[in-house]
């Protein structure tokens, strides 16, 4: 079972699992998250393993301020103004993700856009005392309601992780808005904390409730990361010229005629494929190699989203 401690003794461990790419819960003002190092492949793997989800969606990355903001994303004006105005709290921008950051790509499920936001309390001395961001989906079993107290994570998760920091009850107790800059335009993404009249108010601007606009429903992400190259997926067998995505020990047959390879995972941990599966899709397509042809990987565990994934990925996409 996990361990609880109070938000008073807990930062040395917290800070300890973080360093060493473990995931733990920890109080936020909206609800619970499970957090882990959003610059860490394996952290990242670890929440989605724990809270089973059968996708990958992207996640929202914390971050102790706006100076560790302008580390990872390129902020507009009416973007830092938000930010200036509603953080520490309940609001969470998607920016444009800077180029050859640290963020991995397991927590924007491969996009050049990433979800930031500051929160509150324990959560952000963390942050500061951990130097980097830390992803934080809510902290439940996927598909179940999200924990507002230690002890519902504990009832949820708490076989599945070391560390539950206790804060209390949650004081928002709902997620964060989500919004997003498009030009001169302001982006509902995800009602949340703070009442979108609020931002309304404060920037002078409508807030488009497009419902369509956001990627709310992990479905709506298909055509978001799709390579330029076309995708075989459970390959038997490859075909000359094509780049190969391995995954375990056993190679498919005719596996020399690829032109280039690589393997998720050598030993065939999914945890470490899920961790690759992104970095190495981007790779294979930047080969130029006309198509990517994906070994079998197992459904179990992580497997389930790391094949949800490639089959969107191999989805027919718009012209
Ligand atoms: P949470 O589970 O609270 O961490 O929230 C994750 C949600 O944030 C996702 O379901 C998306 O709706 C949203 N999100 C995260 N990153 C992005 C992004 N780059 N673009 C749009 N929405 C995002
Ligand atoms: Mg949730």
């Amino acid at each position: 079972m996990a361990e609880i401690l109070n938000t008073g003794e807990a930062m040395e461990r917290a800070l300890a699992l973080l360093d060493a790419g473990q995931i733990l819960a920890i109080p936020t003002e909206t609800v619970y998250g499970l957090a882990g190092d959003a610059t860490s492949g394996t952290a990242v793997a670890r929440i989605f393993e724990a809270k089973g989800r059968p996708s990958f969606n992207p996640l929202i990355a914390h971050v102790s301020g706006l100076v560790m903001a302008t580390e990872f994303a390129r902020i507009d004006p009416l973007s830092e103004k938000l930010a200036q105005a509603f953080w520490p709290g309940p609001l969470t921008v998607v920016l444009p993700l800077l180029a050859g950051s640290a963020m991995h790509p397991l927590v924007t499920a491969g996009m050049d856009t990433v979800a930031l936001r500051m929160p509150q309390g324990f959560a952000a001395s963390l942050i500061a005392a951990l130097g980097r961001p830390l992803a934080a989906p809510s902290a439940n079993v996927s598909g179940r309601i999200s924990a507002t107290t230690a002890q519902a994570v504990a009832a949820d998760l708490g076989d599945r992780i070391p560390l539950i920091v206790d804060g209390g009850p949650t004081h928002v107790g709902v997620e964060s808005t989500i919004v997003k800059v498009e030009g001169e335009t302001l982006r509902l993404l995800r009602p949340g904390g703070i009442a979108a009249e609020v931002i309304e108010a404060i920037t002078n601007r409508p807030l488009l409730r497009d419902a369509s606009a956001g990627i709310e429903a992990p479905g709506m992400m298909a055509s978001h990361y799709a390579p330029d190259a076309g995708m075989r997926l459970a390959v038997a067998a490859v075909q000359p010229g094509e780049a190969l995505l391995a995954f375990g020990p056993r190679r498919a047959a005719d596996w020399e005629t690829a032109a280039t390879m690589l393997n998720l995972s050598p030993s065939g941990n999914l945890r470490e494929a899920a961790a690759n599966l992104f970095a190495f899709m981007q790779e294979l397509d930047r080969s130029g190699a006309a198509t990517i042809a994906v070994e079998p990987i197992p459904h179990a565990g992580l497997g389930e989203a790391i094949n949800d994934r490639l089959r969107r990925a191999a989805a027919p996409r718009p012209a």
